[in-house]
């Protein structure tokens, strides 16, 4: 039994450095075969069983067979270890974790909708409320309520797409003017975004569909300077802190005293110079015209059963393509509305 178990000992002792020197699968299954095989060390072990007493033969069958547990213990981790240094190998040849990772281009807010969002947002912390209303209205909304009766020649001026008789796609957003002062008793102070449409030409400086941001504000003891602080306001935010705007006498219906609104042009500083060169984007005047604004005309405000001796208002309307020509010094009107990609990611 001594000399059994010392065979065993050496077995298990070169069996366990035979493991520790395979370094493949194969030669993992030699190892197998030279020691657990049929004809292996193990087996030949097992057979000086018979030269034992009969006494001593069941211990040192359970002595041997312990010890082939462990080493098939030995042998299955051992696969374990080449299975996993095999997949690290894997890894490491097709993964380089340094490699940059592949950018996936994100799209981004069209400069037309982000004009609007940001006008609206600068009204919005005022405490303005943000309308929106029908692309179709009937010409009551559009004009007759806005002081231009059906035989007024400022119709003219808005040369629009009809629908029938009396039905017609907005010129311009005013219409929710009216729709906001029938529905609530002032002060009323709303933003209105949104599409308009005229049977205009298209050049580099037309489309016969905008887009217009107006505002309303109508309460008690409202004037001109209310009205001048917060496109001032408008335009800094848009264009940058030093802007300022001028007014220029005008006419239009629905408001009395209209004016042009002007802004300093944001490429040359209101200056009109480049350099020693005329400013190619104002002309040289130093002013940019962004639209119309003036006193709510108190027949407009009789008409939706506001008392004008009691209430006053302003209104304003600008083209918001008009804006972005300014905002992003781009040539052609007609370039917002084409999808090209390369464009719209440069004002990005
Ligand atoms: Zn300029």
């Amino acid at each position: 039994m001594t000399e059994l178990a010392s065979k065993l000992d050496d077995v298990t002792q070169r069996f366990a450095a035979a493991v520790d020197r395979a370094n493949d699968e194969q030669a993992l299954e030699s190892v197998r075969v030279a020691y657990l095989g049929r004809n292996g060390e193990v087996t030949a072990v097992r057979r000086a069983i018979g030269a034992l007493p009969p006494g001593e033969r069941p211990e040192a069958g359970r002595v041997i067979n312990d010890a082939v547990a462990a080493m098939e213990r030995r042998l299955q981790a051992a696969h374990g270890e080449l299975e996993s240094r095999a997949f690290d190998a894997e890894l490491a040849a097709s993964i380089d974790v340094t490699f940059p990772s592949i950018r996936r281009p994100a799209g981004s807010i069209h400069p037309v909708r982000r004009i609007i969002e940001e006008s609206c947002a600068y009204f919005v912390r005022h405490g303005f409320a943000v309308v929106v209303g029908p692309e179709a209205e009937p010409d009551y909304y559009t004009f007759d309520a806005l002081n231009i009766p059906s035989d007024h020649p400022a119709r003219e001026g808005f040369d629009s797409f009809w629908i029938s008789d009396t039905l017609l796609l907005r010129p311009h957003t005013s219409p929710m003017q009216i729709r906001t002062m029938q529905q609530h008793r002032p002060p009323i102070a709303i933003v209105a975004p949104g599409k308009c449409f005229r049977r205009d030409a298209v050049d580099a400086r037309h489309l016969f569909q905008f887009h217009q941001v107006e505002g309303l504000l109508v309460a008690e003891g409202i004037n001109f300077g209310h009205l001048k602080g917060m496109l001032t306001g408008l335009c800094r935010e848009l264009f940058g802190a030093q802007q300022n705007v001028r007014f220029r006498p005008s006419y239009f219906p629905f408001t009395e005293p209209s004016a042009e609104v002007d802004t300093t042009c944001p490429k040359c500083k209101g200056t009109g110079l480049l350099g020693s060169q005329s400013c190619n984007m104002c002309g040289g005047s130093a002013w940019i015209e962004l639209g119309g604004a003036g006193m709510v005309h108190p027949s407009v405000l009789t008409e939706v059963g506001y008392d004008p001796d009691r209430y006053s208002g302003w209104a304003f309307g600008f083209g918001v393509e008009r804006l972005g020509l300014t905002r992003y010094e781009v040539d052609d009107i007609r370039r917002f509305t084409k999808s090209d990609p390369n464009f719209l990611a440069q004002l990005s």
